[in-house]
């Protein structure tokens, strides 16, 4: 399909296809391990890759592929990977690309999850992991500089949203032969496709904003296709794969991916907007703002500034205890993207695996609210707010 169709048609049709045994509109649910062939040439063949076709779901299925093949679509990539989920995902990517004696430059604002894949699992294993300030490009480039295997990036960040320039990070990374990972999972294909600037491989908690009601998990890597089948190979290995019901799931929600992330990104907006204005609210965090320090890049690399943001109120952890179970319309609870508006302390979810030094290093400010929008009207989520911030 052309890139210049709109997203909410772009999510609708890309990559689908009539079932071609059934004449079923809607990828059929294949909940099933195993497939069966009538000779043994016939195995053979699949086996060796000389035919196509399923032998076992953990390495292959036929909807899981279907929502494979949507995600490329979407993200402009060659080919992608499912898994179950996020963090399967990026685990799965690092281990499967990664050898000891190499290195990694990362960010410090990296999800909890990811970040201590870099200060705790992957040292572990003789991998050399440059922890970099998320703010700084410079410092960034200069960790590059010195020798970089893998660039890791994740943009904007959760749950500070901070913005870091693909363009020119992954240009730096290309120098020194590095391959550039970027975890689009805050701002979704709809906002942003990293491989427009560089990036190898694209990855995602399908959790999130892809599955968007809260009712399954996934993950899945998208991007050049040699690095894909090696991650594959290595799924196929160690098993971390996504099911047929939740890629089914995930393909039901695809089709509504435009329509929800239009509204979420103009709910955001306009709440970033109010919070910042109001006197009890000591600082807001959201790319979409003005003055946020990562407006300007974010204006050039996305087309929406997601439905995430965070905020501080003046009075810190004991403010925002008091303050979050006024709200009506927002459950407390560690996930985001879901239509449902859905917040909680940062130091309860994206950085819950953190203990509170490492949440200090990482430069999540104590008692920071996110605030993940829902598709729910934005004069109730305002009217909402206000009413829970007068009670305070
Ligand atoms: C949630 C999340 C993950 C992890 O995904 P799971 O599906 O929970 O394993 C990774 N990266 C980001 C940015 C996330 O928000």
């Amino acid at each position: 399909m052309d890139r210049k169709e709109g997203p909410s048609t772009r999510s609708v049709h890309l990559a689908e296809q009539v079932d071609p045994r059934t004449r079923a509109i809607v990828p059929p649910v294949v909940q099933n391990s195993a497939f069966a062939f009538e000779n043994l040439d016939e195995w053979r063949a699949v086996a060796q890759h000389e035919a196509a076709g399923d032998i076992y779901s953990r390495n292959s299925n036929p909807t899981t592929r279907r929502f494979e093949e949507k995600m490329a679509a979407l993200e402009g990539a060659e080919s992608a990977s499912s898994f179950g989920t996020g963090m399967a995902a990026i685990s799965t990517t690092l281990f499967a690309l990664l050898n000891p004696g190499q290195r990694v430059v990362t960010v410090r604002d990296a999800y909890g999850a990811t970040y201590l894949h870099f200060t705790q699992i992957l040292p572990r294993f003789g991998i050399n992991c440059d922890v970099c300030e998320t703010d700084d490009h410079e410092a960034i480039e200069a960790a590059i500089a010195k020798g970089c295997d893998l660039l890791y990036l994740e943009t904007p960040t959760n749950p500070t949203l901070k913005v870091l320039d693909l363009d020119r990070l992954i240009q730096a990374a290309h120098k020194k032969g590095a391959t550039a990972v970027v975890d689009n999972t805050f701002a979704t294909p709809i906002n942003q496709t990293p491989v427009e600037f560089g990036a190898d491989l694209v990855i995602h908690s399908a959790t999130k904003f892809l599955c968007g009601h809260g009712d399954a998990m996934g993950g899945v890597v998208c991007g050049r296709k040699d690095l894909v089948e090696k991650i594959f190979h290595h799924r196929e290995l160690t098993g971390p794969t996504l099911d047929a019901h939740s890629a089914y799931l995930l393909l039901r929600s695809l089709k509504t991916l435009g329509l929800r992330i239009q509204r979420q990104n103009e709910n955001a907006i306009a709440l970033a907007g109010f919070l910042e204005q109001h006197p009890k609210v000591e600082q807001v965090y959201y790319p979409g703002l003005g003055n946020h320090p990562g407006h300007e890049i974010a204006r050039r690399q996305m087309s929406g500034f997601g439905g995430v943001l965070s905020f501080e109120l003046k009075g810190g952890m004991e403010a925002a205890a008091d303050f979050l179970p006024r709200l009506r319309y927002a459950y407390m609870a560690p996930n985001l993207g879901q239509v449902e508006t859905i917040v909680g302390p940062a130091a309860l979810t994206s950085h819950v695996e953190l203990n509170e030094e490492e949440r200090k290093a990482s430069g999540v400010p104590d008692g920071l609210i996110r605030y993940a929008v829902g598709i729910e009207d934005v004069d109730d989520l305002q009217a909402d707010l206000d009413k829970a911030l007068a009670g305070i």
